[in-house]
Protein backbone atom coordinates (compact mmCIF):
# COMPACT_ATOMS: atom_id res chain seq x y z
CA UNK A 1 0.00 0.00 0.00
CA UNK A 2 1.21 3.31 -0.86
CA UNK A 3 2.16 6.07 2.13
CA UNK A 4 1.84 9.03 -0.57
CA UNK A 5 0.45 9.83 -3.73
CA UNK A 6 2.42 11.78 -6.55
CA UNK A 7 0.97 15.17 -7.24
CA UNK A 8 2.45 17.78 -9.34
CA UNK A 9 3.03 19.96 -6.65
CA UNK A 10 4.26 16.57 -4.57
CA UNK A 11 3.79 13.87 -2.81
CA UNK A 12 0.20 13.88 -0.66
CA UNK A 13 -0.97 11.44 1.72
CA UNK A 14 -3.45 9.34 0.56
CA UNK A 15 -6.11 10.79 3.58
CA UNK A 16 -5.56 14.00 2.28
CA UNK A 17 -6.87 13.88 -0.99
CA UNK A 18 -10.47 14.53 -0.26
CA UNK A 19 -13.23 14.62 -2.93
CA UNK A 20 -11.69 14.28 -5.80
CA UNK A 21 -12.73 14.20 -9.49
CA UNK A 22 -10.99 11.57 -11.78
CA UNK A 23 -10.70 12.82 -14.87
CA UNK A 24 -11.05 15.83 -15.98
CA UNK A 25 -8.32 17.43 -18.65
CA UNK A 26 -6.94 21.09 -18.18
CA UNK A 27 -5.35 21.20 -21.93
CA UNK A 28 -5.62 18.50 -24.66
CA UNK A 29 -3.31 19.26 -28.17
CA UNK A 30 -5.12 17.25 -30.85
CA UNK A 31 -2.13 14.81 -32.06
CA UNK A 32 -0.80 17.18 -35.51
CA UNK A 33 -1.94 20.41 -33.33
CA UNK A 34 1.46 21.64 -33.76
CA UNK A 35 1.18 21.51 -37.91
CA UNK A 36 -1.76 24.27 -38.04
CA UNK A 37 0.80 27.06 -38.18
CA UNK A 38 -1.85 29.46 -39.15
CA UNK A 39 -3.27 28.81 -35.54
CA UNK A 40 -2.87 32.20 -33.04
CA UNK A 41 0.33 31.68 -31.19
CA UNK A 42 -0.71 29.54 -27.80
CA UNK A 43 -1.50 32.09 -24.74
CA UNK A 44 -0.06 30.39 -21.65
CA UNK A 45 -0.99 33.40 -19.45
CA UNK A 46 -4.45 32.98 -20.69
CA UNK A 47 -4.54 29.16 -20.24
CA UNK A 48 -3.23 29.48 -16.96
CA UNK A 49 -5.97 32.06 -15.78
CA UNK A 50 -8.73 30.05 -17.18
CA UNK A 51 -7.53 26.77 -15.19
CA UNK A 52 -6.88 28.78 -11.89
CA UNK A 53 -10.36 30.45 -12.10
CA UNK A 54 -12.38 26.90 -12.63
CA UNK A 55 -10.50 24.95 -9.54
CA UNK A 56 -11.67 27.99 -8.04
CA UNK A 57 -14.95 27.20 -8.54
CA UNK A 58 -14.59 23.46 -7.80
CA UNK A 59 -12.74 24.25 -4.72
CA UNK A 60 -15.80 26.25 -3.65
CA UNK A 61 -17.75 22.89 -4.17
CA UNK A 62 -15.61 21.10 -1.95
CA UNK A 63 -12.87 19.48 -4.82
CA UNK A 64 -10.00 19.21 -3.39
CA UNK A 65 -8.16 17.00 -5.63
CA UNK A 66 -8.41 17.14 -9.87
CA UNK A 67 -7.00 13.62 -11.61
CA UNK A 68 -5.97 14.98 -15.46
CA UNK A 69 -5.19 11.93 -17.13
CA UNK A 70 -3.67 13.17 -19.95
CA UNK A 71 -0.88 10.91 -21.50
CA UNK A 72 2.31 12.17 -22.42
CA UNK A 73 1.32 12.23 -26.40
CA UNK A 74 -2.06 13.94 -26.29
CA UNK A 75 -0.61 17.81 -25.66
CA UNK A 76 0.03 17.19 -21.75
CA UNK A 77 1.56 20.35 -19.76
CA UNK A 78 2.84 19.17 -15.97
CA UNK A 79 4.32 22.35 -15.32
CA UNK A 80 0.52 24.74 -16.10
CA UNK A 81 -0.75 21.95 -13.90
CA UNK A 82 2.08 22.28 -11.25
CA UNK A 83 1.20 26.16 -11.77
CA UNK A 84 -2.68 25.43 -11.91
CA UNK A 85 -2.28 23.62 -8.71
CA UNK A 86 -0.26 25.81 -6.53
CA UNK A 87 -2.35 29.20 -7.20
CA UNK A 88 -5.72 27.54 -7.11
CA UNK A 89 -4.76 24.90 -4.10
CA UNK A 90 -6.56 22.24 -5.56
CA UNK A 91 -4.17 18.95 -6.39
CA UNK A 92 -3.36 17.87 -9.48
CA UNK A 93 -2.22 14.36 -10.23
CA UNK A 94 -0.70 13.98 -13.92
CA UNK A 95 0.08 10.93 -15.98
CA UNK A 96 2.55 9.27 -17.88
CA UNK A 97 1.34 6.97 -20.61
CA UNK A 98 0.31 7.03 -24.39
CA UNK A 99 -2.91 7.20 -26.14
CA UNK A 100 -4.44 5.16 -28.49
CA UNK A 101 -2.93 4.13 -32.08
CA UNK A 102 -5.19 6.30 -33.89
CA UNK A 103 -4.86 9.82 -32.10
CA UNK A 104 -1.46 9.34 -30.35
CA UNK A 105 2.51 9.00 -30.82
CA UNK A 106 2.25 4.99 -32.47
CA UNK A 107 4.06 5.82 -35.45
CA UNK A 108 7.56 6.49 -33.47
CA UNK A 109 6.76 3.48 -31.14
CA UNK A 110 6.14 1.27 -34.27
CA UNK A 111 9.19 2.84 -36.36
CA UNK A 112 11.06 2.03 -33.20
CA UNK A 113 9.64 -1.92 -32.40
CA UNK A 114 11.15 -2.58 -35.96
CA UNK A 115 14.49 -2.42 -34.47
CA UNK A 116 14.22 -2.73 -30.98
CA UNK A 117 11.79 -3.59 -27.98
CA UNK A 118 9.80 -0.96 -28.07
CA UNK A 119 7.54 -2.60 -24.89
CA UNK A 120 10.60 -2.09 -22.77
CA UNK A 121 11.35 1.50 -23.56
CA UNK A 122 7.80 2.04 -23.69
CA UNK A 123 8.15 0.74 -19.82
CA UNK A 124 11.20 2.46 -18.85
CA UNK A 125 9.77 5.81 -19.84
CA UNK A 126 6.64 5.69 -17.73
CA UNK A 127 9.16 3.69 -15.05
CA UNK A 128 11.51 7.01 -15.18
CA UNK A 129 7.98 9.83 -15.09
CA UNK A 130 6.65 8.02 -12.11
CA UNK A 131 10.00 7.91 -9.87
CA UNK A 132 12.24 10.11 -10.98
CA UNK A 133 10.47 12.88 -13.06
CA UNK A 134 8.81 14.04 -16.32
CA UNK A 135 11.79 15.02 -18.89
CA UNK A 136 13.37 17.64 -16.27
CA UNK A 137 10.70 19.58 -14.44
CA UNK A 138 11.35 17.28 -11.23
CA UNK A 139 7.52 16.79 -11.31
CA UNK A 140 6.43 12.86 -11.07
CA UNK A 141 3.33 11.19 -12.81
CA UNK A 142 0.74 9.62 -10.04
CA UNK A 143 -1.04 7.48 -12.66
CA UNK A 144 -0.59 5.38 -15.95
CA UNK A 145 -2.97 5.89 -18.48
CA UNK A 146 -3.37 3.55 -21.34
CA UNK A 147 -6.30 3.97 -23.97
CA UNK A 148 -8.02 1.99 -27.20
CA UNK A 149 -10.16 2.53 -29.95
CA UNK A 150 -13.59 1.41 -30.56
CA UNK A 151 -14.21 -2.25 -30.89
CA UNK A 152 -10.91 -3.86 -30.97
CA UNK A 153 -7.55 -3.27 -29.44
CA UNK A 154 -4.69 -2.88 -31.99
CA UNK A 155 -1.08 -4.59 -31.58
CA UNK A 156 0.65 -1.16 -30.89
CA UNK A 157 -2.12 -0.95 -28.16
CA UNK A 158 -1.94 -4.29 -26.47
CA UNK A 159 2.20 -3.50 -26.47
CA UNK A 160 1.16 -0.23 -24.57
CA UNK A 161 -0.85 -1.95 -21.73
CA UNK A 162 2.14 -4.52 -21.58
CA UNK A 163 4.31 -1.71 -20.70
CA UNK A 164 2.26 0.15 -18.75
CA UNK A 165 1.48 -3.36 -16.53
CA UNK A 166 5.60 -3.42 -16.29
CA UNK A 167 5.52 0.10 -15.35
CA UNK A 168 2.53 -0.65 -12.61
CA UNK A 169 4.56 -3.95 -10.94
CA UNK A 170 7.55 -1.86 -10.66
CA UNK A 171 6.22 1.39 -9.70
CA UNK A 172 2.78 0.75 -7.96
CA UNK A 173 1.56 3.53 -9.21
CA UNK A 174 -2.84 2.61 -10.92
CA UNK A 175 -3.82 2.23 -14.33
CA UNK A 176 -6.35 4.46 -15.45
CA UNK A 177 -7.90 3.73 -19.01
CA UNK A 178 -9.94 5.46 -21.99
CA UNK A 179 -12.21 3.35 -24.59
CA UNK A 180 -14.39 4.19 -26.37
CA UNK A 181 -18.18 3.61 -26.95
CA UNK A 182 -18.36 1.65 -24.08
CA UNK A 183 -15.97 -1.33 -25.77
CA UNK A 184 -13.03 -3.44 -25.11
CA UNK A 185 -13.04 -2.89 -21.18
CA UNK A 186 -12.96 -6.79 -20.83
CA UNK A 187 -10.32 -7.16 -22.82
CA UNK A 188 -7.79 -4.54 -21.74
CA UNK A 189 -8.43 -6.53 -18.24
CA UNK A 190 -7.11 -9.61 -20.23
CA UNK A 191 -4.25 -7.96 -21.44
CA UNK A 192 -3.69 -6.66 -17.47
CA UNK A 193 -4.55 -9.82 -16.10
CA UNK A 194 -2.14 -12.02 -17.94
CA UNK A 195 0.22 -9.77 -16.66
CA UNK A 196 -0.60 -10.12 -12.86
CA UNK A 197 -2.22 -6.28 -12.31
CA UNK A 198 -4.66 -6.54 -9.78
CA UNK A 199 -8.15 -5.18 -11.53
CA UNK A 200 -8.35 -3.33 -7.99
CA UNK A 201 -5.26 -0.83 -9.23
CA UNK A 202 -7.60 -0.44 -12.36
CA UNK A 203 -9.71 1.94 -13.39
CA UNK A 204 -12.03 1.36 -16.89
CA UNK A 205 -12.30 4.96 -17.89
CA UNK A 206 -15.94 5.93 -19.73
CA UNK A 207 -17.45 2.89 -18.84
CA UNK A 208 -20.61 4.76 -19.44
CA UNK A 209 -20.47 5.16 -22.74
CA UNK A 210 -22.20 1.38 -22.46
CA UNK A 211 -25.53 0.91 -21.57
CA UNK A 212 -25.09 -2.91 -21.09
CA UNK A 213 -25.38 -3.51 -17.30
CA UNK A 214 -23.44 -6.89 -18.65
CA UNK A 215 -20.44 -4.93 -19.83
CA UNK A 216 -20.85 -2.99 -16.08
CA UNK A 217 -21.06 -6.06 -14.17
CA UNK A 218 -18.65 -8.58 -15.87
CA UNK A 219 -16.25 -5.70 -15.20
CA UNK A 220 -17.11 -5.37 -11.57
CA UNK A 221 -17.19 -8.84 -11.18
CA UNK A 222 -13.31 -8.71 -11.75
CA UNK A 223 -12.65 -5.81 -9.55
CA UNK A 224 -11.83 -3.45 -11.29
CA UNK A 225 -13.56 0.60 -10.92
CA UNK A 226 -15.47 1.39 -13.36
CA UNK A 227 -15.06 5.45 -14.51
CA UNK A 228 -18.42 7.54 -14.74
CA UNK A 229 -16.26 9.73 -15.78
CA UNK A 230 -18.47 11.37 -18.99
CA UNK A 231 -21.43 13.45 -17.48
CA UNK A 232 -22.51 16.03 -19.58
CA UNK A 233 -20.67 14.37 -22.69
CA UNK A 234 -24.23 14.08 -24.06
CA UNK A 235 -22.84 14.52 -27.89
CA UNK A 236 -21.38 10.47 -27.30
CA UNK A 237 -23.93 9.07 -24.83
CA UNK A 238 -26.99 10.32 -22.82
CA UNK A 239 -26.66 11.67 -19.50
CA UNK A 240 -30.26 9.50 -18.65
CA UNK A 241 -28.66 6.53 -19.81
CA UNK A 242 -25.45 6.90 -17.83
CA UNK A 243 -27.75 8.17 -14.77
CA UNK A 244 -30.29 5.54 -14.96
CA UNK A 245 -26.86 2.60 -15.60
CA UNK A 246 -25.28 4.12 -12.62
CA UNK A 247 -28.28 4.24 -10.15
CA UNK A 248 -28.73 0.49 -11.03
CA UNK A 249 -25.52 -0.69 -9.90
CA UNK A 250 -25.66 1.31 -6.94
CA UNK A 251 -28.86 -0.43 -6.13
CA UNK A 252 -27.30 -3.83 -6.22
CA UNK A 253 -24.53 -2.46 -4.16
CA UNK A 254 -21.32 -2.02 -6.17
CA UNK A 255 -20.79 1.92 -5.08
CA UNK A 256 -17.28 0.68 -3.96
CA UNK A 257 -16.00 0.43 -7.37
CA UNK A 258 -17.27 3.60 -9.79
CA UNK A 259 -15.53 6.91 -9.52
CA UNK A 260 -17.02 10.03 -11.71
CA UNK A 261 -16.00 12.83 -13.49
CA UNK A 262 -16.77 14.45 -17.15
CA UNK A 263 -13.95 14.02 -19.04
CA UNK A 264 -13.68 18.10 -19.51
CA UNK A 265 -11.24 19.94 -21.60
CA UNK A 266 -10.63 23.44 -19.92
CA UNK A 267 -8.31 24.30 -23.23
CA UNK A 268 -6.64 23.22 -26.27
CA UNK A 269 -4.24 23.74 -28.25
CA UNK A 270 -3.66 24.66 -32.04
CA UNK A 271 -6.91 26.43 -33.71
CA UNK A 272 -9.90 27.14 -31.03
CA UNK A 273 -13.00 25.12 -31.79
CA UNK A 274 -15.24 26.23 -34.57
CA UNK A 275 -18.22 24.90 -32.50
CA UNK A 276 -19.86 26.44 -29.25
CA UNK A 277 -19.47 23.78 -26.80
CA UNK A 278 -21.62 25.79 -24.41
CA UNK A 279 -24.64 25.31 -26.77
CA UNK A 280 -24.27 21.60 -27.98
CA UNK A 281 -23.14 19.94 -24.55
CA UNK A 282 -23.85 22.56 -21.94
CA UNK A 283 -23.32 20.50 -18.94
CA UNK A 284 -20.25 19.21 -20.33
CA UNK A 285 -18.56 21.30 -17.25
CA UNK A 286 -16.65 20.14 -14.34
CA UNK A 287 -19.18 21.18 -11.71
CA UNK A 288 -22.06 18.96 -13.28
CA UNK A 289 -21.84 15.85 -11.16
CA UNK A 290 -21.79 17.78 -7.88
CA UNK A 291 -24.43 20.47 -9.15
CA UNK A 292 -27.13 17.86 -10.90
CA UNK A 293 -25.79 14.40 -10.60
CA UNK A 294 -25.03 14.19 -7.09
CA UNK A 295 -28.83 15.73 -6.48
CA UNK A 296 -30.34 13.35 -9.22
CA UNK A 297 -28.63 10.61 -7.28
CA UNK A 298 -30.20 11.76 -4.09
CA UNK A 299 -33.32 11.85 -5.34
CA UNK A 300 -33.21 8.50 -6.77
CA UNK A 301 -32.63 7.30 -2.91
CA UNK A 302 -29.06 6.64 -2.64
CA UNK A 303 -27.60 7.41 0.50
CA UNK A 304 -24.70 10.18 1.03
CA UNK A 305 -22.61 7.48 2.16
CA UNK A 306 -22.88 5.94 -1.25
CA UNK A 307 -21.86 9.07 -2.84
CA UNK A 308 -18.76 9.94 -0.87
CA UNK A 309 -17.96 6.75 -1.42
CA UNK A 310 -17.51 7.22 -5.63
CA UNK A 311 -16.50 10.90 -4.90
CA UNK A 312 -13.84 9.99 -1.24
CA UNK A 313 -13.13 6.74 -0.46
CA UNK A 314 -12.60 5.23 -4.02
CA UNK A 315 -10.19 7.59 -5.18
CA UNK A 316 -8.26 7.24 -1.83
CA UNK A 317 -8.35 3.57 -2.33
CA UNK A 318 -7.26 3.53 -5.47
CA UNK A 319 -4.57 5.26 -5.56
CA UNK A 320 -3.16 4.18 -2.47
CA UNK A 321 -4.10 0.51 -2.66
CA UNK A 322 -6.01 0.00 -0.07
CA UNK A 323 -8.47 -2.61 1.24
CA UNK A 324 -11.78 -2.01 -0.26
ZN1 LIG B 1 -9.95 12.00 -21.12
Amino acid sequence: MANTIQTVTGPCRPADLGLTLMHEHLIIGWPGWESDTAAAPFDRREARKLCVDRMHELKALGVATLLDPCPIDLGRDVELAAEVAQASGVRIVCATGLYKEESGAAPYYKFRGAFTDSVNEMAEIFIKEISEGIGSTGIKAGVIKVATGPHQVTAYERNVIIAAARAHKATGAPITTHTDEGTMGREQLDILAEEQVDPRRVVIGHSCGSADLRYHTDLLDRGAYLGFDRFGLELLHPDRLRLAALIGLLGIGFERQIVLSHDTVWCWRGRALALPVETLAPNWDPRHVLLHIVPALRDAGVSQAKIDAMLIDNPRRYFSGAAR
